[in-house]
């Protein structure tokens, strides 16, 4: 039995003002007692004030995004252990914008997922195809080689907290979805890709989020299939009412 997760991936908006005000707002609309976890993923800045903010909830934070050295002349960027000192639990590896502007490539996918598991935060690895891959065909091979090359040179055992979050490309922020359907299989195949890297059982055991225009009209539909065991939102995270709608519809 995997625990659903709802994760709120807030991309480059809210203040840390704009982020505490959230918070304050969302913590009487979502149950302490829910089995649902939740995780707030702010900008960097936004941290310090959401990790006091959700002090004595069970919300955990994430950072959206990581650099695999610990530390030294990377200016700009943020280590594992840096957010993990922020009060981090999770982070996003691999999200398609930062695979669009920013030249992610599964590779370094790769290398900051096993800086992120060996800092003990919970991953949360991206994958998913491009309009164009799905309809030349291509979601499997896509899938199949983004899952391989996250995924090598780490074991059963190291993969146990690592999350991801299938997102098709054309669905993110265009309103567009997967059909419940859709996003089944692409979890089946993600879990397949696990199987073989890491073992049945650690494969049985990850949580495989679907993220892509997630919204509380459409959450019950996705949550509702066997394989999809919760959510990553981006643009119905930014508002408390209709992100809190999004994590009981997981209930
Ligand atoms: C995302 O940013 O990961 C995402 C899925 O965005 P949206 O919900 O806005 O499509």
């Amino acid at each position: 039995m995997r625990t659903k997760l709802i994760a709120a991936n807030w991309k480059m908006y809210k203040t840390p003002e704009q982020a505490r005000s959230f918070v304050v707002a969302f913590r009487p609309l979502v149950p302490g007692s829910s089995r649902v976890e939740i995780v707030l993923c702010p900008p960097f800045v936004g941290l310090p004030a959401v990790v006091e903010a959700v002090q004595g909830t069970r919300i955990g934070i994430g950072g959206q995004n990581m650099f695999w050295e610990k530390e030294g002349a990377y200016t700009g960027e943020i280590s594992a252990q840096m957010l993990k000192a922020t009060g981090c639990s999770h982070v996003i590896i691999g999200h398609s914008e930062r695979r669009q502007y920013f030249g992610e490539t599964d590779d370094t996918v790769n290398r900051k997922l096993k800086a992120a598991l060996s800092a003990e935060l919970q991953p949360i690895v991206c994958v998913g195809e491009l309009l164009e891959e799905r309809e030349a065909g291509l979601t499997e091979e896509v899938l199949t080689r983004q899952c391989n090359i996250a995924f090598s040179e780490i074991s059963g055992i190291e993969a146990a907290p690592l999350i991801v979050a299938y997102e098709p490309v054309w669905a993110i922020g265009t309103g567009k979805t997967a059909t419940p359907e859709m996003a089944a299989e692409a979890h089946r195949l993600v879990r397949e890709q696990a199987a073989k890297a890491f073992g049945d059982e650690p494969a049985a055991n990850l949580r495989i989020l679907y993220g892509g225009s997630v919204k509380p009209e459409n959450a019950k539909a996705l949550m509702s299939q066997i394989e999809i065991d919760g959510a990553l939102v981006g643009g119905a995270s930014l508002d408390p009412h209709s992100f809190a709608k999004i994590v009981a519809a997981a209930g």
